[in-house]
């Protein structure tokens, strides 16, 4: 610990860095950053940093709003688009009450109080995220709405278009940051990129989207582009997506992987499958927790809307991929319905609880899903079993209101909290006529 504190102190001197931002993430999962002065660095590994946690989404009850952050040196890296004039630093924080209690609120603690849970039973849990979003000319539309950067479709070259510079701007920029980069390539959607990164722990890989997110933005707006995490922009175009693929490792060995098995899948993986299934509907508001969100996962495209799971079978909820013969620390499942607009701390924690969850009480998986379960008829679905995923962020919340899962992952005041959240949104949202009834109505009625 003390090693690493000693690194990020030579590191800020040895290479002149001029600024250091403490960044943590509030409860709805937007990046909050603050710059310290290089002398206040050592006084904040030892003392943290006050702030006032009240001002923040989430954070605190007001009645208890002095917080501080403590940067997480593990986490010390210089900002590629600053530059090397006065090069500027960053570091995740953990909060905490004045009196050293992690904060109950911070998304972070949420997440290593449920890996710590995990670690408990001997498990250590990994994500590999592929995340997608859209690049637009500009955060600007008119009536026409978004209008994205480029024609292209999945998997296209586009010739000197502006998605490969971006791409590879974006990635350099990722991997000076420490951030590995697996795949990158173009989406099905007009200027929807998707770029997917390596395997790592949960809480490195949250930490890692939290990053992403930003380069993101600030590669686009090098380019004089807009980028967007937005799960659902175009009513008639695809949404963008988070698909996660979760693993649990017991020391060396991938706990999901059993040579024979059927799909090489073990018994703790059927059990955390099932556990995914039965809880995903009580996650949801989590996991995608917009209005906008539910216009995605009912939107076609390839985002799940029933519950089920399959072999590589990309209408289900949960997929098994293949992998490589030899390769059984690859061994995983892809979780489709998260978006891309999670928080990633608040989102794994409750992948993992209702995964462990399954493990812990012996679910049965149900029988796999082979047929394209959108081209089923309703009743053909109900016979099978595969129920719907919450149509919207409403049925999202009631799910969540009877959860005892979510309200004992999140704690109290977060579950709360992005209850209270949730339902403003939804009111707001109701409260609304839109174009659409406009169209519809207002010439014939
Ligand atoms: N965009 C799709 C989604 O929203 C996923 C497409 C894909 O990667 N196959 O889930
Ligand atoms: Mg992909
Ligand atoms: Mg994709
Ligand atoms: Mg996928």
């Amino acid at each position: 610990m003390d090693k690493q504190r000693d690194f990020v102190l030579r590191t800020i001197e040895e290479r002149g860095v001029k600024f250091v931002r403490l960044w943590f993430t509030d409860v709805v999962g937007t990046l909050k950053s603050v710059a310290i002065a290089p002398a206040e660095v050592e006084g904040a590994f030892t003392e943290g940093i006050g702030f006032d946690g009240s001002a923040i989404e989430g954070l605190s009850r007001t009645y208890e709003s002095d917080l501080l952050a403590y940067p997480d040196p593990s986490t010390f890296q210089t900002l590629p688009w600053r530059g090397d004039i006065d090069p500027t630093g960053r570091m995740f924080c953990d909060i905490t009450t004045p009196d050293g209690e992690p904060a109950v609120a911070d998304p972070r603690n949420v997440l290593k109080r449920t890996l710590a849970r995990a670690a408990d039973r001997g498990f250590t849990f990994y994500t590999h995220p592929e995340i997608e979003f859209y690049l637009l000319k500009s955060s600007k539309y008119g009536e026409e709405g978004p209008v994205p950067v480029d024609s292209a479709g999945y998997f296209d070259n586009v010739p000197g278009g502006t998605a490969h510079d971006f791409r590879r701007r974006s990635v350099r920029m990722l991997e000076d940051l420490g951030i590995s980069v697996e795949f990158s390539h173009h989406e099905a959607g007009p200027g929807q990129n998707e770029i997917d990164l390596r395997y790592a722990d949960a809480l490195t890989t949250a930490d890692n989207i939290m990053t992403f997110r930003t380069v993101i933005k600030e590669v686009a707006i090098e380019q004089g582009v807009y980028a967007t995490f937005m799960p659902k922009p175009f009513s008639d175009k695809p949404g963008s997506g988070m698909h996660t693929h979760l693993s649990l490792f017991e020391g060396d060995a991938n706990a999901f992987y059993e040579p024979g098995a059927q799909y090489q899948l073990s018994k703790i993986g059927r059990q955390f499958i099932a556990g995914l299934l039965r809880h995903s509907n009580e996650i949801s508001a989590v996991t995608n927790q917009f209005v906008n969100s539910y216009k995605r996962l009912w939107g076609g495209d390839e985002a799940p809307s029933f519950v089920c799971w399959g072999h590589n079978n990309r209408s289900a909820l949960v997929r098994v991929p293949l992998y490589k013969p030899n390769k059984g620390q690859s061994a995983r499942v892809e979780y489709r319905a998260i978006d891309s607009a999670a928080n990633p701390y608040l989102a794994f924690s409750l992948l993992l609880a209702a995964g462990m969850k399954g493990i812990e009480e012996g679910y049965e998986l149900p029988p796999e899903a082979e047929d394209d379960v959108w081209a089923l008829t309703d009743s053909e679905r109900r016979a099978l079993g595969y129920s719907p995923l919450p149509a919207s962020l409403d049925h999202a919340i009631e799910y969540m209101e009877e959860s005892e899962l979510v309200a004992e992952t999140l704690g109290e005041q977060v579950y709360n909290y992005v209850l209270a959240n949730k339902r403003a949104e939804w009111r707001d949202y109701r409260s609304q006529v839109t174009p659409f009834e406009l169209q519809r109505n207002l010439e014939i009625l």
